[in-house]
């Protein structure tokens, strides 16, 4: 996978040698020397899609010395608008860091980093990390793209203000087989806030995550008879939460795993002996980052549907019925299916607005349009066409067929009022049929036709269901023996 990397190091040797690694793995790396230097790369464009920061720093002396410029340097470009969704590595080179201050992985970590590691001991972790963060940062991009265009398109007046106001306590299952380690983690976890539900075997974890809604999962790598790695790709498709993470508890010389755990997709993982500080933060932090996706996926979501359905009666609307119909028109020639439309169109609605007032419109609108979708199949579209105008798209169905639901959706809104407010408001439909096989897959062509029939049935009387005569058919119902339609009060 090629990525821009930014480095941010002062051209120490381990350093290098990693750089040179990065570089032959086919990853565009861009140095820098300080945090001032990051920043302005940072606001370029295209920014980086993950920054590794060199957790030793050379003093004016010359000699290296430990972390806390490196993280002071790190909560920097964590405070930068883009900063906070882009991936920070601290790496120490283990010749620099040797003799200098033990690197601080918790300090990096509550400084915003991802992770800490020690070049080269750590780098099979430090290269499926970096596959992993890239992976991540991409489909967060993805999201914050989307966000923009709804933005754009002013469609986000509506959207909550911002992810889950939960703070960054969580509901967490640990799936631990050994109940000493099991229970400090739980008294650590719980002590900062969170739930924790204690699983001792897969299959407890997996009965748990199809019936508790969990923030994150912590899996013990070491779990007996089973493999812990089959265990992630379980609970991924049991569990309704699309970005849950999970977090492996391992060994140090599980390298090999870890590196593959990663590349399959876990989160995060801590290395015995676990500290609780830096499980929780770590479990804070991909907590955090994953309910800021969910808020992203579901205000997309949101604006999708505002987009492409009518506020009113929620149907779809008249941009995504055309957008729609185009494609499953596209596809006809070659299934040979056919294809029948329904215009509809609510009779002398006017009169409604006039008599009862536009609220009472509106509540009829509604209640037409819930009994067209109660009659249709799964597999059928209903949108709302114009103001009291609705178009049925129903794919497989031939004309004869569509001529019967027609009938169906015109008995379904003439045999029973719609009472509002203690008062009876009687309304009809008149009915368009069109259909087409792939011969003649042209949307304007099938919509023209159904209007045509819908005029005709207008004309004729209204309350009816007419077949257009110029595509498939020329079937035309026997015009009911109906007065006009009639509204009524009490
Ligand atoms: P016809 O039988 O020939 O279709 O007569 P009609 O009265 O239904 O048709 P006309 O086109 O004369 O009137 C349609 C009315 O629908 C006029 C318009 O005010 C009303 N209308 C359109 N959109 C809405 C809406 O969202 N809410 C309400 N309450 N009325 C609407
Ligand atoms: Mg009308
Ligand atoms: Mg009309």
């Amino acid at each position: 996978m090629s990525a821009r990397i930014l480095a941010v190091h002062r051209g120490t040797p381990g350093f290098e040698r990693l750089i040179t690694k990065l570089d032959a793995e086919y990853y565009d790396v861009r140095t820098v020397p300080d945090a001032e230097a990051a920043v302005r790369w940072l606001q370029a464009d295209p920014s980086p899609d993950l920054v590794i920061l060199e957790a030793t720093t050379i003093d004016p002396l010359g000699g290296p010395v430990g972390g806390p410029a490196g993280f002071a340097r790190c909560r920097r470009l964590k405070s930068l608008a883009r900063g906070r969704e882009l991936p920070v590595l601290m790496v120490a080179a283990a010749s620099d860091a040797e003799g200098t201050r033990a690197p601080d992985r918790q300090c990096g970590l509550a400084a915003g980093a991802e992770d800490f590691l020690i070049t080269p001991a750590h780098d099979a972790i430090l290269l499926a990390r970096i596959r992993s963060l890239v992976r991540r940062k991409r489909t967060m991009d993805q999201w914050q793209l989307r966000e923009e265009t709804s933005q754009l398109l002013a469609l986000w007046a509506d959207v909550s203000p911002g992810p889950s106001a939960a703070g960054d306590h969580a509901r967490i299952l640990l799936v631990d087989q050994r109940t000493d380690h099991a229970h400090r983690l739980h008294t650590a976890l719980s002590a900062a806030g969170n739930t924790v539900i204690i699983a001792s075997s897969s299959r407890t974890a997996l009965a748990w995550i199809s019936e508790v809604d969990c923030d994150a999962v912590v899996i013990d790598i070491s779990i007996a008879n089973d493999d812990p790695l089959r265990l992630c790709s379980r609970i991924r498709l049991a569990t309704r939460h699309p970005q849950l993470p999970i977090l492996l508890v391992a060994d140090g010389g599980d390298d090999r795993r870890l590196a593959k755990a990663l590349d399959l997709g876990i989160d995060d993982y801590v290395l015995r002996p676990v500290d609780p500080a830096e499980l929780g933060t770590r479990i804070a932090a991909r907590v955090r980052h994953s309910r800021y996706q969910e808020w992203l996926r579901a205000n997309y979501h949101n604006s999708l549907r505002m987009a492409l359905t009518d506020s009113l009666t929620g149907l779809y609307n008249r941009r995504y019925l055309h957008r729609h119909l185009d494609t499953m028109m596209r596809r006809l020639p070659v299934t040979g299916a056919t294809l029948s439309a329904l215009m509809i169109d609510i009779d002398h609605f006017k009169t409604v607005n006039d008599r009862h007032g536009h609220g009472a419109g509106d509540d009829v609108l509604r209640e037409v349009a819930r009994r067209i979708v109660r009659h249709l199949r799964a597999a059928d579209m209903a949108a709302r066409y114009g103001g009291e105008e609705f178009v049925v798209i129903m794919p497989d169905c031939p004309s004869d067929i569509a001529v019967d639901v027609a009938e169906r959706l015109r008995r379904a809104v003439a045999e029973s009022p719609i009472t509002r407010d203690n008062v009876t408001i009687r309304v009809t439909i008149s009915i368009g049929v069109a259909s087409t096989s792939g011969i003649t897959s042209d949307t304007e062509c099938l919509l023209r036709a159904a209007d045509d029939a819908l005029y005709r049935a207008k004309r004729t009387g209204r309350d009816r269901v007419v077949a257009s005569a110029t595509l498939m058919t020329t079937t035309v119902m026997p015009a009911p023996l109906m007065p006009a339609p009639v509204m009524t009060s009490p």
